[in-house]
């Protein structure tokens, strides 16, 4: 009797990699298998391209029908996985993402390699890892290599390219009460988390052969969470995976239509684009459309306004007008005159007025605009409610601020304000435990 082997496959939102990768186990020469696609509740696109598959019954297809808010509680393909184990009754366990295509031996020569060394739980082999751009053009490409018997796996070896025994799956269940550690701190290192847990049992051993290919899109979430700071500051515009737009604002998702973005004059290049995860993690609020002419009051923070027939010009924000003291003010904060949207003037007089008017950044008295970029003694700082929150250049270039917009603060100015917490972008390794 020929072992099965479990391969368990996360899915989301990638209809067109996604296809590949299912191929890619129909097409092993070795046959005895079974597939779990875990599919996170992804679009109606990728839901479709999978039921062309679930005619064959080595397939199976489970959907968490997760609601967009509870996506950023946990590791969510770490949490599929560990679901997906309890189901599975292979010898083997392998694992397989929507963006990587399994070689056609490979099942193969790992079970082979398993099945010949009784001691060994674990095997790894080496992958070639494809870069891709917007366009869909291949830009880099690499080897992982297989380099020796690992003790540390983590950071070195990929989550496709390793399959194990159920009996060392079970040993790590049997101590952490699950699989995978699915704590959302390891979303970008999930597997990294994982092999540390086998690597207490059992070093992972080379298939010196490359059996896997990843590709890396744009879209993925190494790559959409680079340098997105924890919080995303107030004022920026974000979208996640599908064409919907939001403006962050008083640190709630507001949805804002193609429409309303011209209407309020708001730049379509300054889109940041972010993993859903940290997107639904804000709550929804107040939708930005037509309405708010109505109810001038929930005009977004962080806009310029002026009536078409007086030269006072206010910036927004607390949902109160600020009034710009002069045209020199204005220049000086490096506002731009395009930015202002055109209100009717009572539409202007319905929206609170702050008694605090914005002055020259050298008048310590005077109230800093929120989400302009300051520069003091080669440190760039954000404001918002009157604090300086410091800001990396990556992060400032991730979020589409620009650092030659920046405005000099004098550092004799420095100390008059509060310092706020950081907007920063921290990298956590597993590489060594
Ligand atoms: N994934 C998921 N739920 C999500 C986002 C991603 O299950 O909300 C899965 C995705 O299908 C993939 C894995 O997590 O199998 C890793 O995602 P991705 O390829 O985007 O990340 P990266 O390769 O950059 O780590
Ligand atoms: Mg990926």
């Amino acid at each position: 009797m020929k072992p099965i082997v479990s391969i368990i496959l996360t899915s989301y939102n990638k209809p067109n990699s996604i296809v590949k990768a299912i191929e890619s186990v129909i097409k092993q020469t070795y046959t005895h298998w079974e597939l779990f696609i875990m599919d996170d509740n992804s679009n109606e696109e990728t839901v479709k391209i999978i039921s062309s598959y679930l005619n064959d019954p080595r397939i199976h297809y489970f959907n968490s029908q997760i609601k967009e808010n509870e996506r950023y509680k946990s590791t969510r393909y770490a949490t599929l996985i560990n679901e997906a184990i309890l189901k599975t009754k292979g010898k083997y366990i392998s694992y397989l993402t929507d963006d990587n295509i399994y070689l056609p031996n490979r099942l193969k020569v790992m079970v082979n390699f398993l099945a010949q060394r009784k001691n060994v739980d674990v095997v790894y082999s080496e992958q070639r890892v494809i870069y891709f751009d917007q366009n869909g053009k291949c830009v880099k490409e690499h080897i992982r290599k297989a380099q020796g018997v690992q003790y540390r796996a983590a950071g070195r070896v990929d989550h496709c390219s390793v399959m194990h025994t159920r009996k060392i799956a079970d040993l790590v269940y049997k101590k952490y009460g699950n699989y995978w550690n699915d704590d959302p701190q390891y979303w970008l290192n999930g597997d990294a988390a994982f092999w540390n847990r086998l690597n207490e049992l059992q070093p992972f051993h080379p298939i010196p052969q490359i059996l896997d290919v990843a590709w890396k899109f744009p879209e993925s979430f190494q790559r959409l969470n680079a340098n997105v700071p924890k919080n995303i500051p107030n004022g920026t515009l974000v979208r996640g995976l599908s064409n919907e737009i939001y403006l962050i604002d008083q640190q709630k998702r507001r949805l804002i239509s193609n429409e309303m973005l011209q209407k309020l004059n708001y730049k379509i290049e300054r889109i940041v684009k972010i993993p859903d995860p940290f997107l639904f993690k804000y709550e929804e609020g107040t939708p930005i459309d037509e309405n708010i002419f109505l109810e001038p009051e929930k005009i977004p923070n962080q806009r310029l306004i002026k009536a078409k027939d007086s030269p006072s010009i206010y910036l927004i924000q607390n949902n109160k007008k600020y009034h710009i003291k002069n045209i020199n003010v204005f220049k000086q904060y490096h506002f731009k005159v395009d930015d202002i949207v055109i209100l009717e003037e009572d539409m202007i007089s319905k929206i609170p007025d702050s008694n605090q008017t914005i002055d020259s950044v050298n008048n310590t008295k005077s109230i800093l605009p929120d989400g302009v970029l300051f520069k003091c003694n080669s440190q760039f700082y954000l404001a918002f409610n009157n604090r300086l929150h410091s800001i990396e250049k990556d992060v400032i270039n991730r979020l589409k601020l620009s650092v030659n917009d920046a405005i000099v603060m004098h550092p004799s100015l420095l100390s008059n304000y509060d310092k706020g917490e950081p907007f920063s972008w921290v990298k956590k390794s597993l590489f060594v435990k």
